[in-house]
């Protein structure tokens, strides 16, 4: 589904991701590990296609289509899916109506006819009893006046309605407390399935005990330097950043 080869970005001259690779098929969840400043936040923005950052060498497929060539509109159409670290407040519109907005267009893009207003409600109904979020906060401006639980919540609320193909979450579990991260993470194991796929990046082993990831990823300096399976994760909560640090700089 998603191929990622000799990835390169730069901001403001310097760069920052060194030639990433990554696949990720359908039905899979990779969790993307690393330290403060290692470039998680830079893939994720890439993959979105943030302008800032300036993409050198590299491609990224999505099922064959080279999603770069792309504007991040029609990145979201063919069923990118991001989460970021600090979501975005827009006062004004309401979420009730940037979801509609967004999954008329989505739609529109698939080829399928457009919700009449019971069926978009009704499905949007379903979706929040999936999240456990209170329907009072859909008729709030997006994330405005949201608690950091909320607006997580409010997150895999829009990833379950518009159903992508991909989804990333940029630690998405960053300041949640124990019953905000169950609540994401029971929504990211009701939603996957075997069509889509989900790369979660995360600092902490924490989210990973809930999410069970089939591929772990260390990004160390803009470049992947270990590949395993959920035991990596726990070795490198048992051992620490250093031990990867040290290993890369051949201390150990
Ligand atoms: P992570 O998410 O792994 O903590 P980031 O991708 O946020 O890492 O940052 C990687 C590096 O890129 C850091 O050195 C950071 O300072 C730099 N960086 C990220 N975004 C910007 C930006 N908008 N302007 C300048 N430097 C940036
Ligand atoms: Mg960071
Ligand atoms: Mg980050």
């Amino acid at each position: 589904m998603l191929n990622i080869n000799n990835l390169h970005s730069s901001i403001e001259g310097k760069e920052i991701l060194k030639g990433i690779n990554l696949k990720v098929n359908a039905g899979e969840i990779h969790a993307i590990m690393g330290p403060n400043g290692s470039g998680k936040s830079t893939l994720a923005s890439v993959l979105a296609g943030k302008e800032e950052y300036e993409v050198g060498e590299g491609e990224v497929l999505l099922d064959g289509k080279d999603l770069l060539d792309m504007a991040p509109e029609d990145r979201a159409r063919e069923g990118l899916f991001l989460a970021f670290q600090y979501p975005i407040e827009i006062p004004g519109v309401s979420n009730i109506n940037f979801l509609k907005t967004a999954l008329s267009e989505i739609r529109a893009y698939r080829g399928l006819p457009e919700l009449t207003s019971k069926e978009f409600l009704t499905l949007l109904k379903d979706k929040q009893e999936l999240v456990e979020l209170k329907s009072s906060l859909v008729n709030r401006s997006l994330n405005e006046g949201f608690s950091g639980g909320e607006k997580k919540r409010n997150e895999i609320l829009q990833l379950a309605m518009l159903d992508p193909k991909l989804a990333i979450l940029d630690e998405t579990d960053s300041g949640l407390d124990i019953d905000a991260l169950r609540i994401v993470a029971s929504g990211v194991n009701k939603l996957r399935n075997e069509n889509n796929a989900f790369v979660i990046i995360t600092h902490y082993q924490r989210l990973l005990e809930y999410i069970v990831p089939d591929f772990v990823h260390i990004l160390y300096d803009g470049r992947i330097i270990k590949s395993g399976t959920k035991e990596l994760a726990l070795e490198l909560e048992e051992k620490g950043y250093d031990w990867i640090t040290q290993h890369e700089t051949g201390i150990v």
